[in-house]
């Protein structure tokens, strides 16, 4: 029973064991960290290290993680591997191309800063996060697949805080390379 509505309500014992109070933010958080779905996106020898990930021995299912070929259809993408200036635009497109929200995981010093491609390649892009918004990195060439399962631990708790509100903000605010505004 509720009694005194207007000015407090009170919540008896019986309504409090039955009624779960949360935020909408905690409540799509809940539902989305168990169901991340990362974007196949491999294009150096990083991604063999990912790929054994998805296989028995790491088995990254166990996260919600259900790998995805469709920017469509994931809301994370994990770049595992050196970035070319000429892959940039395609990158770009599959990334504008995922829902919101979305997120980024850069794999290996290649993607990181360009690697050991950094010194004298005219072509590497020294660092993703010149391109889109990362929000976890992974160092090492190449990381092991439990740095990759570390990774994902970490913005699973990044995605458990996140808010709605606060992230529509940074992506007004957050410049990056774009395909259709550049
Ligand atoms: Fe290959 Fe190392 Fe670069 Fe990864 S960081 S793509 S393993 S050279």
């Amino acid at each position: 029973k509720v009694t005194n509505p207007i000015e407090r309500p009170i919540v008896t014992q019986d309504l409090s064991e039955n009624v779960i109070l949360t935020t909408v933010d905690d409540l799509y958080n809940w539902a989305r960290l168990s169901s991340l779905w990362p974007l196949m996106y491999g294009t150096a020898c990083c991604f063999i290290e990912f790929a054994a990930m998805i296989g028995s021995r790491f088995d990254f299912d166990r996260f919600g993680l259900v790998p995805r070929c469709s920017p469509r259809q994931a809301d994370l993408i994990i770049t595992a591997g050196t970035i070319t200036m000429k892959m940039a635009p395609a990158l770009v497109r599959l990334y504008e191309q995922m829902p919101e929200p979305k997120y980024v995981i850069a794999m290996g010093a290649c993607t990181i800063t360009g690697g050991m491609f950094s010194v004298d390649s005219p072509t590497a892009v020294r660092g993703v996060d010149k391109l889109i918004p990362v929000d976890v990195y992974i160092p090492g060439c190449p990381p092991r697949p439990e740095a990759v399962m570390d990774a994902i631990v970490k913005l699973r708790k990044k995605v458990a805080t996140d808010s709605m509100q606060e992230r529509g903000k940074l992506r007004q605010t957050h410049r990056y390379y774009s395909t259709t505004h550049n």
